[in-house]
């Protein structure tokens, strides 16, 4: 038996912080980075006989979450009181939904190869952050900013089955986040959280596993680096009759592997109970329909939508739709091209990177690509000059048809203009003629870089090759 016999077994349970202005059940600010304890209130700090009240965008927020991710919104939820003791959490409880959450099966779907798979959401419940402990060498600090600042809790059956399907997963659900605006989806910065629930089972089984929790992992790469070590761990214990105890544990960077933490604590050990100081949530369907026409199309709905309409791969229609920012750049500028393969070929190689590195600004407009797009796919110009002419317009926008004009950089698809230049590139290159004619192909490429160089790289490579094939036939 090997590690190709197994397959692993993982749900996701995502946490997501909301963007709000105010705490879930006051009227705080929710800011980062403000001097500690600056932010808090008799409610957030616990004080007694302080109540909360609901914070009624932090319900609309779920709302969104669940309609993007095909979910039944409940008319009726309610919040329970998760009882457990730790410095950062002034209560001793933490408000959550356990029972009756306000959103239940869903799913999103990821593409896998060619083919989309589906991985169902169980539930999205809406609950509030505990606090920060800040350690110094001298002793520990508590800042309670982050008490109460609204969180959504995402659970996912277990139905990925690999690392590559569990970050795909979250790719999805950091563009949902985004695309619906409720949160900036920023793993490094802590407003998308990660546990890992994995488990091995042999191929072909049904039953599945006892199931390990990774807790709180910060990046994608991560993610994925987790599953894979915890896999081989969990596969080597059962070849060598060990057995798996159902346990938190905690991925380590350094070592690329994964540390026991705690025992897994079960449900009962929180005592949850409905929270008395808190009325039930209640969402009418007026309510839903109002929040479903006022979020934009999510990504699934663009994909499906680029692969038949503009036979995208489902690879590339799933990279464009990451970020709601490149998607809707490609949908302005797929209007100004008559070739929009081309087009997402320039904005995934040269063009995504700056949407996904956060950069404020994408200097170059969508029509200008599209009418990069167009010069390219008429074969106006070679790839060279494309790349060329792409490079100046990250820098700056400009027309790139007058561009070509006026820096005369048309590629040369004329027979009659290639043809001395052809010439002059086979007599002088007497020496690659002979190792061609040996039957060293590759040294075609000396004669063709002949050409390109004497027509400052405006000659079409194709015709060129060509042509040259052809000349070298006649004369031999
Ligand atoms: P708990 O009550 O301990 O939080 P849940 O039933 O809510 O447990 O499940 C938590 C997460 O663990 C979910 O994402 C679920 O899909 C996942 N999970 C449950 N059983 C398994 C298993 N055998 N292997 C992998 N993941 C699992
Ligand atoms: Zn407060
Ligand atoms: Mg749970």
């Amino acid at each position: 038996m090997s590690l190709q016999d197994y397959e692993s077994v993982i749900g996701l349970e995502v946490h997501v912080e909301l963007n709000t202005k105010h705490k879930a059940f006051c009227e705080c600010s929710t800011a980062f980075g403000a001097p500690p304890n600056s932010q808090v209130c008799p409610v957030c700090l616990a004080m007694p006989g302080a109540l909360p009240v609901l914070n009624r965008e932090v319900v609309d927020s779920a709302i969104k979450a669940g309609i993007a991710t095909h979910c039944t919104i409940e008319h009726f939820s309610r919040f329970d009181r998760k009882n457990y003791f730790y410095p950062d959490l002034p209560k001793a409880y933490q408000i959550t939904q356990n029972d009756f959450p306000i959103c239940t099966n869903g799913y999103v779907e990821v593409a896998a190869g060619e083919n989309l798979r589906r991985i169902r959401i169980s539930q999205i419940h809406m609950e509030e952050d505990a606090g920060k402990l800040i350690h110094h060498a001298d002793g520990t600090e508590i800042d309670c900013n982050r008490c109460g600042v609204p969180l959504l809790e995402i659970v996912s059956e277990p139905d990925a089955r690999s690392a590559e399907e569990a970050v795909a997963y979250l790719r999805k659900l950091r563009a949902m986040v985004r695309y619906t605006g409720i949160s900036d989806g920023r793993m490094n910065e802590g407003s998308l959280r990660c546990d890992v629930n994995l488990s091995v089972r042999k191929k072909g089984e049904e039953a599945f596993g006892t199931r390990v929790e990774i807790k709180n992992i910060n990046s994608f790469n991560f993610v994925a680096r987790a599953i894979e070590s915890e896999f081989k761990r969990q596969v080597d214990l059962l070849e060598n009759d060990g057995t798996i105890v159902q346990e938190t544990r905690r991925f380590d960077e350094k070592s690329g592997q994964t540390y026991a933490m705690r025992s897994k604590e079960n449900a009962a050990d929180y005592r949850y109970f409905p929270d008395p100081d808190l009325v039930p949530v209640r969402v009418t369907d007026e309510e839903i329909e109002e929040i479903r026409t006022s979020i934009p199309r999510m990504a699934d709905e663009r994909s499906a939508f680029y692969t038949d309409v503009y036979k995208l791969t489902a690879y590339e229609a799933e990279r464009l739709t990451e970020d709601k920012e490149m998607s809707d750049f490609f949908e302005t500028a797929v209007s100004h091209t008559r070739y929009p393969k081309t087009l997402v070929s320039l904005i995934l190689a040269d063009i995504s990177p700056l949407f996904t590195e956060e950069m404020a600004e994408v200097p170059v407009s969508p029509s200008s690509l599209g009418s990069l797009s167009d010069l390219l796919g008429d074969d106006e110009i070679n790839s060279s000059t494309g790349r060329r002419i792409l490079k100046e317009l990250l820098v700056k926008d400009f027309d790139p048809v007058a561009y070509v004009k006026e820096h005369e950089l048309a590629q040369i698809n004329d027979r009659g203009v290639l043809q001395p230049v052809v010439g002059a590139a086979v007599e002088a290159n007497a020496r690659a003629v002979k190792d061609f004619l040996s039957g060293k192909e590759t040294a075609l490429r000396a004669i063709i870089g002949f050409v390109m160089k004497q027509t400052q790289g405006r000659a079409n490579p194709v015709l060129a090759e060509t042509m040259i094939r052809e000349l070298i036939a006649k004369a031999n």
